[in-house]
């Protein structure tokens, strides 16, 4: 099954006419419905790695201020108690259980989206911001197993994400927002992993992402692939000034 990085951005692109609600929706289509899906969420922040190991998927509107449309969006898609078992057993005892956390806005805006029919089983996974980079990237090692048991990854964040310096007029990005992005899918089409666990040395990281819990999840996504993925770059643009689009899958050809 692929592992995908999805940049979710503003929370309005979950509803109306928006080019990475296009995208999001193509990318169910083309990548057909698979049996489960676990989910690596920017937005569920906890100290060490957390997983949701239970038989729903309690909503979390866990955004502020927004239109009322946006609020009538519902999407529970089932857990799966099973899959998370072999989520935790792959974390090899690294992660906890934490039932207290649901399916947030970086998750169901995106598979409200890819599979409208909240059909598919998610398994949550958190994010721990104060984790080495190194050992974000072996969370994504350590789950690579549960692909070729069926599941497919979804890694939800930004890999350029700066709320301070967001701009609501401006459809592109700055230009360090572009160069930063831009640098980041070179080092990713040359699977340079290890430049990109070592973010902190690239120019710009700074500004881009001045706090780094959205851009964990592309560790992950990157840590879950292999040799033999082929990666394909979808919803490939910035917006508001300082927020990258920009999202990958990675699959076998
Ligand atoms: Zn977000």
């Amino acid at each position: 099954m692929p592992v995908l990085f999805v940049g979710h951005g503003s929370p309005m692109n979950a509803i109306g006419t928006n080019p990475a609600r296009l995208g999001w929706q193509n990318m169910g289509k083309t990548l057909g419905k698979p049996s489960v899906i676990v989910a690596v969420s920017a937005h569920w922040m906890t100290e060490g790695t957390a997983v949701r190991r239970a038989a729903d998927n309690p909503q979390v509107n866990d955004m502020y201020g927004f239109p009322q449309a946006l609020y009538e969006v519902h999407y529970e898609p089932k857990g799966s108690i099973e899959v998370a078992d072999r989520v935790l057993e792959a974390l090899g005892g690294a992660a906890k259980v934490d039932n207290t956390w649901g399916i947030d806005h970086g998750v169901w805006s995106v598979l409200s989206n890819m599979y409208p029919q909240a059909d598919v089983p998610v398994v949550m996974v958190s994010v721990d911001p104060d984790a080495d980079p190194q050992q974000q990237y072996a969370i994504g090692q350590q789950l690579r197993a549960l692909r070729d048991e069926g599941a497919m990854m979804v890694c939800s964040g930004n890999v350029v994400h700066n709320l301070r310096r967001v701009n609501w007029q401006m459809d592109d990005g700055y230009d360090w927002a572009r160069q930063f992005d831009g640098h980041i899918k070179t080092l990713i089409q040359q699977r340079q992993h290890g430049a990109i666990v070592s973010f902190r040395q690239l120019p710009n990281h700074d500004k881009a992402i001045p706090t780094t819990e959205h851009f964990l999840p592309l560790l992950t996504a990157l840590g879950a692939t292999d040799e033999r993925d082929q990666v394909s770059v979808f919803n490939d643009y910035c917006e508001l000034g300082s927020m990258s689009m920009t999202s990958y899958v990675f699959q076998p050809a």
